[in-house]
C-alpha cells in the first residue's frame, strides 16, 4: 500500500518584513515516518516547523493535515506536539505530574492518569517511583525522557522536535539518539526533528530535508543524499569530500579541467560536450602501489594524518595545491610516512557527478 501523506506543503511562503525566511516549500511528510529537517544555522528550519505546529501562519501557499487545510488552525487545535531543547518542564512538580498534565487539561480521571502515566515512564525506560519523584532532581537525560512522555500523553499524531538533544554531553546524546529512534519505532507515530546535527539526523532519520536559504537543497534517505547529492553545497553538507572540476568530450571520455587527474574511461549519464563536478568521498580513494590501476589517478604528496577512531584520515596535496582527504580503517593504514610522495587511485563506479548548473 502507497504510504499516507501526514501533512502536505505546497508552495509555503514565510516572509517577515522584506525577508524572505522561506520561498515556496513543496513537501510531503508521510505518516509513521521520521523526517529529520536538517541545515545551517538560519536556513529556515524553525521557520518551517513554527507554521507545521501552529505558531505561525504561512504568508503564502498550504499546509494539509490528512487531507485538511490547517493554515489558520492554531497550535492548540492541531494533534501534534512540540519537543523544546528548553523542555518546558513544570519545575518543583513530580514526575507525574508532569507527565499528566495533558491528562489532566482533557478531564481524564485521577486512576486513568496514573495508569497512563505508568505506561509512559515504562515506555521511556523511566523507573516506576520515578513518578514521585521532582523532576528537579532528575538528570538533564532524565528530564529530557519526561518531556517526552509528556508529549506522548497528549497522544498527538505527529510529534515535532526542535533541537532536543543539543544541551547535553556527546554521550548521552547517542544513547537517546537510539531511544529516540526505538521510540519512534515503537509507537508507529510520524516523528518530525530539526537539527544541526548531521550525524542525528543520519542515525535517527527514514528520510532527510537539507535546507538552504529557505529552501529545501535536496530531499532523500541519508544513503541517496550522502551518494547522490544535487549540489556541491549538499555533497559538502554531508561530510568530507572531494570534488574536481571536470568536461566530457564530444566521444564521452572525462579530462579534470584542471589537469589534477588523469582520468580513464567516460561517465555514464553525463552528456558528452557537459561540464561537471566529479564527487569522491575519502573512503574510495586507494593509495596505489607500483603497477597498481584505477580510473582516475593523482599524484600528490601525503601532508598530514589524522587519527578518528576506527579511520584514519590522511590530507594529500596535489600538485595544483589542491588537498584531497583520503580516509582508511586502521587495518588499510598508509604504509609510509608523512611527506610521501604517492599515487592516489578511485573507480568510476564510486564516482558521483554534479551537473554545472547545479554545483552551487
Ligand atoms: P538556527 O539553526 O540558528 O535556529 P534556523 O535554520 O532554524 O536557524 P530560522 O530561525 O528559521 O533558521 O530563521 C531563518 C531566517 O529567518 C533567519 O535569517 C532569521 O533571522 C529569520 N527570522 C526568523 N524569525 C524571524 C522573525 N520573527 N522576524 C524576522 N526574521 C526572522
Amino acid at each position: 500500500m502507497a504510504p499516507t501523506v501526514a501533512l502536505r506543503l505546497t508552495n509555503v511562503v514565510k516572509r517577515f518584513g522584506n525577508f524572505t525566511a522561506l520561498h515556496g516549500i513543496d513537501l510531503d511528510i508521510q505518516d509513521g515516518e521520521f523526517l529529520t529537517i536538517v541545515g545551517p544555522s538560519g536556513s529556515g528550519k524553525t521557520t518551517m516547523v513554527r507554521l507545521l505546529v501552529g505558531m505561525d501562519e504561512p504568508s503564502e501557499g498550504t499546509i494539509h493535515l490528512n487531507g485538511e487545510l490547517i493554515n489558520d488552525v492554531p497550535a492548540n487545535k492541531r494533534p501534534t506536539c512540540m519537543v523544546f531543547q528548553s523542555l518546558a518542564l513544570f519545575p518543583h512538580r513530580t514526575v507525574g505530574q508532569n507527565i499528566e498534565f495533558p491528562l489532566k487539561i482533557r478531564g481524564v480521571s485521577a486512576q486513568e492518569r496514573r495508569e497512563r502515566a505508568h505506561e509512559l515512564l515504562a515506555l521511556l525506560h523511566l523507573p516506576a517511583d520515578y513518578y514521585g519523584k521532582n523532576v528537579m532532581q532528575c538528570s538533564g537525560g532524565e528530564r529530557q525522557r519526561v518531556a517526552l512522555a509528556r508529549a506522548l500523553a497528549f497522544d498527538p499524531e505527529i510529534l515535532f522536535f526542535d533541537e532536543p538533544l543539543s544541551a547535553l554531553d556527546y554521550r548521552l546524546r547517542k544513547t537517546l539518539e537510539k531511544e529516540l529512534k526505538d521510540l519512534h519505532r515503537r509507537t508507529g507515530k510520524t516523528f518530525v526533528y530539526i537539527t544541526h546535527s548531521l550525524e542525528e539526523a543520519m542515525v535517527m532519520s527514514d528520510r532527510i530535508a537539507i535546507m538552504k536559504e529557505g529552501r529545501i537543497a535536496q530531499l532523500g534517505t541519508a544513503d541517496e543524499i550522502y551518494s547522490a547529492p544535487r549540489t556541491r553545497f549538499v555533497a559538502e553538507f554531508m561530510g568530507e569530500v572531494n570534488l574536481f572540476p571536470v568536461t566530457s568530450a564530444p566521444d564521452g571520455a572525462l579530462a579534470a579541467r584542471d589537469g589534477s587527474l588523469a582520468i580513464a574511461g567516460t561517465a555514464p549519464g553525463l552528456a558528452p560536450g557537459s561540464r561537471a563536478t566529479l564527487m569522491i568521498r575519502p573512503e574510495f580513494i586507494r593509495f596505489l602501489g607500483a603497477g597498481d590501476t584505477a580510473d582516475c589517478v593523482a599524484e600528490g604528496t601525503v601532508r598530514d594524518e589524522f587519527a578518528l577512531g576506527s579511520r584514519l584520515q590522511y590530507e594529500v596535496d596535489l600538485a595544483d595545491g589542491q588537498t584531497v582527504t583520503v580516509e582508511k580503517l586502521r587495518e588499510d593504514r598508509f604504509p609510509g610516512a608523512i611527506g610521501d610522495s604517492v599515487r592516489l587511485g578511485w573507480d568510476l563506479d564510486h564516482v558521483h557527478f554534479i551537473p554545472e548548473a547545479e554545483e552551487s
